[in-house]
């Protein structure tokens, strides 16, 4: 009776708050839109939200380092080894799946078919980037040349023939979260695998980044209550600054609703299944825990800030082991972005039917390939996958300004497709759990031995 009516309360209160200010968001949003706001009225409106995306990426650099290392650092090598080569299995397998769902449906659709809608935006001078230098990039950024930069620079996927061009036809909003996530990514795994394999030597090191992300959880704790608020305005702020949607027809609206139908049957169902069929259990109650980081991807449109959210509902709700969470977390939230790739192939291909370009099968391919590794290399910010996007429509030839045909509404499909990369990561972390289960209970099963015999 009413025990467990509070039970339930309390258990479900941020989840209640949350979804509360994101209708309440939209109806303020609304209400306010006929009022015609300035900008600065907009951005002083929006300030409760601006500051929220601060307190979340605040802790992403100490959380992605400690909790890496700590993950790491507290598995032995045979675990970890094969806990990272599941996790990084089932990233490739569903970012696949994800780019081949967008290729079925952009090629059913058909958004782009017919004659053009929008004048040919001719930009020229932006000089076209190779596929190659694309992933050299990709792996060069693995390897900050040094570490404190690397915590305040974000390092764009083609930084090194980033044409100045490039920049003004894609008009990135929240410019950057101002970290190399992949090199700290990489720096963190073998910092941890050094200090695992330490023995005792590493143990202070250990306890360090132990206390480390145990003291950040302990903020996000505080910030979760914060996080209904800056929603709510995040989302307010959105729908009275955005363009009218009336003016989103024909050829944009078609290449919307592919885009969203993709992500719908790609986060509702087929990864739904995958969970199911590896673990037997109910992935919507999994996918309830997560309602929390759902939305807030929703509002902020960066898994990155996302993050510290993400680890929360899946060790506090869904009760993942933390040595899991704390290793596949970062990852995913860096390389792992399933709505990120079908977007990406949705729109090459878009761009190719507007422009009445068949793709032979090789080329589709050629996007598939491309579309992973733009999503593996997009950072966890708002609209990265825009400007990852390049790479794509290079590799098979489409002209990179007709980015531009797509720009109105990629604020909006931006928020679903991180949705989607959350989501991906969190059933990730759940999988990859269950299948190392027994790796996991033999640490146990070591550890109490240790703790008996001392
Ligand atoms: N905003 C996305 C994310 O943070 C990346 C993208 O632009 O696709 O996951």
């Amino acid at each position: 009776g009413r025990k467990s009516v509070k039970g339930f309360l309390r258990r479900n209160l941020f989840v209640l708050f949350t979804i509360a200010a994101v209708a309440l968001g939209v109806i303020l949003g609304f209400a306010l839109r006929p009022h015609n706001l300035s900008m600065r009225e907009i951005k002083y409106f929006s300030f409760p939200g601006e500051l929220l995306m601060r307190m979340l990426k605040m802790l992403v650099l100490p959380l992605i380092v400690s909790s890496l290392v700590t993950g790491i650092s507290s598995l032995d090598r045979k675990a970890s080894g094969k806990m990272g080569v599941r996790a990084v299995v089932y990233y490739m397998v569903t970012t696949l799946i994800a780019v081949f769902i967008g290729i079925v449906i952009v090629m059913i659709i058909r958004p782009g078919r017919g004659s053009r809608d929008s004048p040919v935006v001719k930009n020229g001078n932006i000089e076209p980037i190779q596929t190659t230098d694309a992933f050299l990039d990709l792996i060069r950024n693995m390897f900050p040349p040094n570490l404190v930069e690397a915590c305040f620079t974000q390092v764009n996927l083609f930084f090194s023939s980033w044409n100045e061009t490039v920049e003004e036809t894609v008009p990135v909003s929240g410019s950057s979260a101002g970290v190399n996530a992949l090199g700290l990514v990489v720096f963190s795994i073998c910092f941890g695998l050094v200090i695992g394999n330490m023995k005792d030597q590493g143990q202070a090191l250990k306890e360090f980044f132990d206390c480390l992300n145990e003291a950040i959880m302990r903020l996000v704790a505080i910030i979760i209550w914060y996080a209904p608020v800056g929603i709510l305005f995040l989302i307010a702020g959105k729908i009275v600054e955005m363009k009218n949607l009336a003016e989103v027809g024909g050829q944009l609206g078609m290449y919307t609703v592919s885009v969203i139908v993709g992500l719908l049957i790609h986060g509702l169902f087929v990864l739904p299944l995958l969970y199911f069929v590896v673990t037997r259990r109910n992935p919507y109650s999994f996918i309830g825990g997560l309602l929390q980081a759902l939305i807030t991807a929703l509002g902020t449109s960066s898994s990155s800030a996302t993050l510290p959210i993400t680890f929360r509902c899946l060790e506090e709700n869904n009760h993942v082991d933390k040595r899991v969470t704390r290793f596949v977390l970062p990852v995913g939230a860096t390389i792992n972005m399933d709505g990120t790739a079908l977007y990406e192939a949705v729109a090459a291909i878009f761009i190719a039917q507007v422009n009445d370009m068949d793709l032979n099968f090789g080329q589709i391919l050629t996007i598939s390939i491309t579309a992973t590794a733009a999503s593996i290399g997009a950072a966890g910010i708002p609209q990265a996958g825009l400007v990852t996007m390049v790479i794509v429509l290079t590799s098979v030839g489409l002209p990179t300004e007709d980015i531009t045909l797509i720009i109105a509404v990629d604020w909006f499909l931006d928020r679903l497709r991180t949705t989607t990369n959350v989501l991906g990561d969190s059933l990730g972390a759940g999988i990859v759990e269950y299948l190392s289960r027994e790796e996991l209970q033999n640490q146990d099963a070591d550890l109490h031995n240790s703790v008996i015999e001392e």
